[in-house]
């Protein structure tokens, strides 16, 4: 296309946490700009965060309701393109239904509703409109994760027999949520939260992780939620046993009260001939283990001659040299770019590349709900394996 995409936003005003990131992630292709937006909660917030955004105050709306009618009216030239969703998990699905049901595509933070129910229903209007929906599991953007894919699926490891992925984190190691920390208090209520917390906050990037770096999809699990601070309502902690197709089998750890850890996302995968290590805090870097052989330690950005050339896909979401660390912001920007190429591909008519593709879709949000409701499943019933059903 031949401009920007247009972007409204629900949620992210000054109130909030995640929606600062989104705006920098969508920005920094200059591929898309922000034009309205119902920012908050607080239609007072929504109208002082559009302001200082530098959003035109007749496009600063009270509600996503408003704005999603008020925007499907405007002539084409004018309305937005697309929403970014960056509520509370239970206030996902309502805008996400409205939107697309009026013509706009969708971005969406995870997990992508509060039940499997809600998830199967924005499936069939995503396939019945036609529409995009972008799910932001933020750690499949990064280059080194998508090489780690690319090795697996190209067989460098032999058939897949063992995948551990590990997302600890410590900050709800007190009772936050009685503290007056905001994010805390929504996240441990299970009516703006869902079933479980720790699995619908985390666990979800780690189930997706594994899924989308293996290229194996969970086929069973059996699951351990505990909850460790006192007077919470939701689980804070939980251990799966996973299994896979094609015989691979798996752990999930995701837990909020690793006291001193940060956002300690590692995933690890074994074949029959080799395996491979990857971890947020240090991003760049993808370490491959073989059998028999040295360490080795491929690093976004390079270069390498055959047959260590990176894969197509990793240096796609590559924006700098090698040596100039890439982190979060541009993992994230790597998801907004690839939505952003493939619904203005779509718009022109033509086929979005394998690499504009590839980003979490509306299955992958099926998927997340399926896990955290078998988790849930599972933990509270008596038999040792629940399939995992989609
Ligand atoms: P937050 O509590 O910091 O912010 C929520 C925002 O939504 C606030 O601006 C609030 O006013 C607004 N809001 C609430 N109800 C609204 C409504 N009806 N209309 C318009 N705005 C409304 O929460 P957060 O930490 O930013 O999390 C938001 C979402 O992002 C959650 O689903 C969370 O799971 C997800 N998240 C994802 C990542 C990631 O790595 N991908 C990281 C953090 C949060």
């Amino acid at each position: 296309m031949k401009r920007k995409l247009r972007m409204g936003m629900v949620g992210g005003g000054k109130d909030a946490f995640i929606g600062a990131v989104h705006r920098i992630a969508a920005f920094m292709d200059g591929k898309i700009e922000l034009v309205c937006g119902a920012f908050s909660i607080d239609p007072q917030i929504s109208r002082e965060s559009g302001e200082q955004l530098f959003v035109s105050p007749d496009r600063i709306y009270e509600n996503y309701e408003e704005m999603i009618a008020k925007e499907a009216a405007l002539p084409e030239g004018e309305r937005m393109d697309f929403v970014t969703i960056v509520t509370p998990n239970f206030l996902h699905f309502g805008p996400a239904k409205l939107a697309l049901e009026n013509g706009f595509d969708v971005v969406v933070e995870k997990p992508m509703t509060v039940s499997l129910e809600e998830a199967q229903e924005l499936k069939s209007i995503v396939e019945n409109t036609g529409r995009t929906l972008c799910l932001t599991h933020t750690y499949s953007g990064y280059p080194m994760v998508k090489q780690a894919k690319a090795m697996v699926r190209e067989g460098h490891f032999g058939k897949i027999r063992k995948i551990v992925v590990e997302y600890p984190q410590g900050w709800l190691s007190r009772l936050s949520e009685r503290e007056g920390n905001a994010g805390a208090a929504w996240r441990a209520d299970p009516k703006r939260s869902g079933k479980s917390l720790v699995m619908g906050d985390i666990g979800t990037h780690a189930a997706h992780l594994a899924e989308y770096v293996s290229g194996l999809k969970i086929t069973e699990l059996c699951a351990d939620l505990t909850t460790f601070v006192e007077g919470r309502l939701l689980d804070d902690d939980g251990s799966v046993l996973l299994r896979f197709e094609d015989g691979a089998k798996g752990v999930l750890m995701a837990s909020q009260i690793s006291a001193g850890e940060e956002n300690a996302v590692r995933i690890r995968i074994y074949g029959e001939k080799g395996g491979l290590e990857w971890a947020n805090e240090d991003p760049n870097n993808l370490i491959i283990k073989m059998l028999d052989q040295p360490r080795q330690l491929y690093r976004t950005g390079n270069a390498y001659a055959a047959p260590y050339t990176l894969s197509s896909f990793a240096t796609h979401n590559t924006r700098i040299p090698a040596g100039h660390p890439e982190g979060l912001l541009e993992s994230f920007a790597n998801i907004y770019r690839n939505f952003a190429l493939t619904v203005s591909a779509k718009r022109e008519g033509l086929t979005p590349s394998a690499e504009s593709l590839d980003f979490p879709n509306v299955q992958d949000g099926v998927r997340g709900m399926a896990f955290i409701e078998t988790v849930v499943q599972n933990n509270e019933g008596n038999e040792k394996w629940t399939k995992f059903v989609v």
